[in-house]
């Protein structure tokens, strides 16, 4: 089945075309067709395209919307300037899986879009504004412009995390809140937690109830997610993805009343005070620089600037403080997995968030550390009784998986 996997942003739309089927799923021989990203939708944007491991190519055009970004990928695709052989008229897309940012308490699994389904994700609107609209817009121009026979699957970033327990996902507000406005943790991510739980136990031959790990998703959102029996029993993003890890641009936990605080001080409306912490905080605000870790890395070898180091300072600390309560949460923990841009290619942040954590069983071997970038590898010390893994994360074949299996009425192994 050649599966087109869209990740639909409010001004960017990614997307990959992964060839995959039962067998395929089975042997581990699911095919990459095509990969890209359209950015600056809404005038003239930029169409990055890359057939298989060929030079990428980069296009441009004047793409109005999401239909438009579409409409004009999956026609550059069959044409024959794309060099995609497998791909000759959209017929031959067989379905197309959607990342859904919140699937609310409605959405355990991923699931076949029919029109309960995306009326389910509109109603979720409500719980994730920015993101939920553009990817009921993807599914909206998929299904205008495949038809609505072309099956569509929503995978849902919450899903994984619907397993985790009241004590874990309530906060300790009047309970009414939850009854009136389903205020709880929902976790995001998922898609990636649970494909790095995923690899953990293929590389390590377990099964899925015997997966009791920390993975930390550290791209340019980080989250943490403690899995004890191959389920998620808790995560370091909530309701929405502001709490937990400092991130790019977000600041993670903090104090709620600093949010009245920054508004009477500063003048700021709630909304605005939510676009701070969102946009202008984490990394970026800190360093004042970027919100680039590989950036700010040079940066600090080269001029060893005080507020870059303290960026990077109080963004391990943090991922060291959700792995400490984790491994309390879970009562321990076999293995740590990082993944996320950070995650697979920062040695250095790896060995900062695991430094002095000894005493938890958790040692790095420095040179396998250093050795694995952008690869999967075990980076710990032979004597760690807690491992470490680096596991690069992979949601667009997790999604294209899903989606088989979803259309074939088969269950989720993972
Ligand atoms: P997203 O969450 O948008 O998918 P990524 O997972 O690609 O983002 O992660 C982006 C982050 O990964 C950026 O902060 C980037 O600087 C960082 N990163 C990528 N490569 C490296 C590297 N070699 N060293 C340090 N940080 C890196």
């Amino acid at each position: 089945m050649n599966v087109l996997v869209l990740n639909s942003g409010s001004s960017s739309l990614k997307f990959q075309v992964i060839a995959t089927d039962r067998d395929r799923i089975r042997d581990h021989k699911d095919d990459r067709i095509c990969r890209g990203e359209v950015e600056g939708m809404g005038g003239e944007a930029i169409i990055r395209f890359q057939h298989r491991d060929e030079r990428s190519q980069t296009l441009t055009a004047s793409l109005r919307d999401i239909a438009a970004a579409l409409e004009y990928l999956v026609r550059y695709i069959a044409s024959e300037r794309s060099g995609v052989s497998e791909i000759k008229t959209t017929a031959d897309f067989n379905a197309v899986g959607h990342r859904v940012v919140h699937g609310g308490e409605m959405f355990k699994e991923s699931a076949l879009i029919d029109d309960k389904v995306l009326q389910g994700i509109e109603d979720c609107i409500d719980l994730a504004p920015l993101h939920n609209p553009n990817n009921v817009k993807g599914i909206q121009a998929a299904r205008e412009l495949f038809g609505k026979d072309l099956p569509q699957v929503a995978v849902f970033d919450t899903a994984f995390h619907s397993s985790i327990p009241e004590q874990a996902y309530l906060y300790a507000l009047p309970y009414h809140l939850y009854r009136r406005h389903r205020i709880r943790r929902y976790g995001f991510h998922g898609t990636s937690h649970r494909y790095v739980a995923f690899r953990y136990r293929v590389l390590r031959g377990l099964t899925r109830e015997h997966t009791n790990i920390i993975t930390l998703h550290l791209g340019n959102g980080c989250s943490a997610a403690a899995i004890k029996g191959g389920s998620s029993v808790d995560t370091s993003m909530g309701m929405t993805p502001l709490e937990g890890l400092v991130m790019g641009t977000r600041s993670g936990d903090l104090d709620p009343a600093i949010v009245s605080v920054i508004a009477r001080k500063e003048g700021l409306s709630s909304s605005e005070v939510d676009t701070l912490l969102n946009t202008q905080s984490g990394l970026l605000g800190v360093s004042g620089l970027t919100n680039d870790m590989r950036e700010l890395q040079a940066e600090l070898k080269e001029h060893d600037d005080r507020r870059v180091r303290l960026a990077i300072e109080i963004f391990c600390y943090r991922a060291r403080k959700y792995i400490g309560a984790f491994l309390a949460s879970m009562g321990g923990a076999d293995a740590i997995v990082f993944t996320g841009g950070i995650g697979e290619n920062s040695p250095d942040v790896r060995a900062r968030i695991c430094a002095g954590m000894e005493w938890a069983g958790i040692r790095l071997d420095p040179q396998k550390n250093q050795d694995t970038v952008g690869r999967e590898g075990k980076i710990c010390a032979e004597d760690s009784r807690v491992l470490v893994y680096a596991i690069p994360t992979d949601e667009e074949l997790l999604i294209a998986r899903d989606t088989v299996r979803v259309i074939l009425g088969e269950p989720h192994p993972s």
